[in-house]
């Protein structure tokens, strides 16, 4: 009886704490391994975040064809198979949580997530959440209300199975065979497809109380790049927490490569970024990896007025950084109110310092919002703003290859594609040999073969020993 008490109360320890000892622990080892470019102030790998996460080999194909595609050409060849998915998921993401610890965001990615069943889709969640992960499902976006609602529900009682759902919508004129619009001319013919995708979830919370968090993702090539303004504009009202755009690589299926991807720089991009947000974009007050692979910009819209949450030509916001970090580190804000109260408290009294800081941060946010008036008539909705850059794949392989001997090339271009690689922050994991991978390497490298072995052990025909 004693001891379970003890039990208890140690757990109540560790729970309330700003920050679980796992990732304390994972977050020291990254910080260690990170490469000394990136060991900045602004560095949140390693300090407040151990990088994103995202699922491989568990559901290869898709329905749509992108021109270009990041899958293997034989991605296609491999069938959806729920089992095979869950029990891939749940070994991904047990040894995420051993190397990474707890509440880190992953990506239930690979192939089109709603081909699976959507019982198959809910238990590959229900994996990646009992393994500590936040979970999002990556779809083009092209499904029904009822996958989404078959998905949220348990099909015996139609209570929901989940409380909340991340999803990114993909979305962009270089995707065929959308149904309703299978070829599109120019991004705005998309509008009503984004707008029923954040619908199908407005819907879903108003009809189940399930919450919801959408990202948008759009790949940027010459030919779209002038759009984004215009997505951003059109798109900043439907619901979309996130806009995440990914200038174009020369990874996977090279029979989807159709332009020179390399026509404009990722500065030029931002800058439509910018253009679309209708405010500069504070990409270098905080950094995740490093800053040629992503740039990231938090701030909110009062009324129509963009706003970041951290001015990065302001030193006071600078050092409001460095004490948050200190005081919270990796600590998930995202928890019931009673324990994020009992986190808070604790962070609070461990780091003193805090509460003027944040209250120092607060003031300058509502000045830059156009006062306190201003943030009361117009509260303000949190959109983040991202550009992550994937490299080609013709500079990965021998980069890659070279790091797996130990080697830093002497060459320019292929030295900074290493540094890249080795500051990741977008990770996907080997339990059959313990290792965690960069998604760049994942895809230029491992995916072909690994496709190859997949579409054996799981054919497009079952064979007669499977049915
Ligand atoms: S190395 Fe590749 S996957 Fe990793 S952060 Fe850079 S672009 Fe992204």
């Amino acid at each position: 009886m004693l001891g379970r008490l003890a039990d208890r109360v140690r757990e109540l320890e560790v729970r309330t704490r700003p920050e679980h000892p796992d990732l304390t622990a994972a977050l020291q080892r990254r910080w260690e391994q990170l490469p000394a470019h990136v060991r900045t102030p602004q560095q949140m790998l390693g300090r407040r975040t151990a990088g994103c996460e995202g699922t491989h080999g568990v559901f290869p194909r898709c329905d749509l064809a992108c021109t270009p595609c990041y899958h293997s050409r034989e991605a296609n060849r491999v069938r959806v198979d729920g089992a095979h998915t869950v029990r891939e998921v749940d070994r991904q993401m047990a040894l995420l949580r051993e190397l990474r610890g707890p509440g880190q965001n992953a990506q239930l990615i690979g192939g089109e997530v709603t081909l699976l069943d959507p019982d198959d889709h809910a238990g590959a969640l229900r994996a990646m959440i009992a393994r500590g992960r936040k979970p999002m499902s990556m779809s083009h976006g092209d499904f029904d209300y009822a996958y989404l609602e078959a998905l949220a529900l348990d099909p015996a009682t139609r209570q929901r199975r989940f409380a909340h759902l991340s999803f990114a919508g993909h979305f962009d004129s270089m995707m065929f065979g959308r149904r309703g619009i299978r070829r599109v001319r120019d991004e705005r013919e998309l509008n009503p497809h984004r707008r029923r995708f954040c619908e199908h979830f407005q819907r879903l919370e108003r009809e189940h109380g399930v919450t919801h968090y959408l990202a948008h993702n759009m790949t940027v090539t010459p030919r779209n790049l002038d759009q984004v303004p215009g997505v951003i504009r059109d798109c900043r009202d439907m619901g979309f927490r996130m806009f995440s755009f990914q200038p174009a690589a020369f990874i996977g299926n090279t029979a989807r490569w159709k332009d020179d991807y390399r026509a404009f720089s990722t500065d030029e991009v931002w800058a439509r970024i910018e253009e679309g947000a209708g405010g500069r974009l504070h990409w270098r007050a905080l950094h995740i990896g490093d800053v040629r692979c992503n740039r990231t910009a938090y701030g909110a819209y009062a009324g129509e007025r963009y706003v970041p949450l951290l001015d990065e030509d302001d030193p006071r916001d600078a050092a409001w950084l460095q004490t948050f970090v200190a005081a919270f580190g990796g600590m998930d804000f995202a928890a019931p109110p009673a324990l994020l109260a009992a986190r808070l408290a604790r962070a609070f009294a461990g780091r003193p310092a805090a509460l003027p800081g944040l209250a120092g941060w607060a003031r300058r946010f509502a000045a830059r919002a156009g006062g306190t008036r201003a943030l009361v008539r117009d509260r303000p909705r949190a959109i983040t703003f991202v550009m992550h850059a994937f490299m080609d794949a013709r500079d990965v392989r021998p980069a890659w290859e070279l790091l797996e001997q130990g080697v830093m090339s002497d060459d320019p271009r292929l030295r900074e594609t290493q540094e890249r690689l080795q500051a990741c922050s977008y990770a996907m994991a080997h339990p059959e040999d313990g290792r965690l991978v960069p998604a760049c390497a994942q895809h230029s490298v491992l995916d072909p073969l690994e496709n190859l072995r997949l579409a054996e052990e799981l054919p497009l025909v079952p064979s007669a020993a499977d049915r």
